[in-house]
């Protein structure tokens, strides 16, 4: 069973219960469906829920998307702070002479370790283009401030 919000063309609305979506088309078409307030039997659907309905929806469903996004912010905060202190624990900082002792482990000078410091987004261009391994990372605070 379907239930319809119908209109007659006096603008009566009224409920009615059918068994399906096209027992509604037949009986329509056949007049056999008639206003209850005035017994005409030119009804059409009304046109009301759906749009309405809808909207109401979305508004509701854009809160929960947004805690969603929220608690992925923290989850990330969270993996970044735990990859700084893994390259905390297992490099050497260099601080800004990061760019000079990543050359010199490139061009075999200095013996390969891992390192980490302070470098120039040029700088780090610059490594790159000469083909030394280097990764930026974003250096997010240890605790939320
Ligand atoms: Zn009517």
């Amino acid at each position: 069973m379907i239930v319809f919000d119908l209109v007659c063309a006096d603008d009566h609305q009224f409920e009615a219960w059918f068994a399906s979506g096209a027992a509604f088309d037949r009986q329509a078409k056949a007049k056999k469906v008639a206003c209850p307030v005035c017994g005409g039997t030119s009804v059409s659907k009304a046109l009301m829920a759906p749009a309405v309905s809808g909207t109401k929806k979305k508004s509701k469903d854009a809160a929960p998307a947004k805690a969603v996004m929220a608690e992925q912010a923290g989850e990330y905060m969270t993996a970044l702070r735990a990859l700084r202190r893994q390259v905390e624990q297992n490099c050497d900082y260099v601080g800004e002479r990061f760019p000079e002792e990543a050359r010199k482990m490139h061009y075999g000078e200095a013996d390969r370790r891992s390192i980490y410091g302070e470098a120039s987004a040029d700088e780090a261009e610059a490594l790159k283009d000469e083909g030394v391994a280097v990764n930026r990372i974003p250096w997010v605070p240890d605790h939320d401030a």
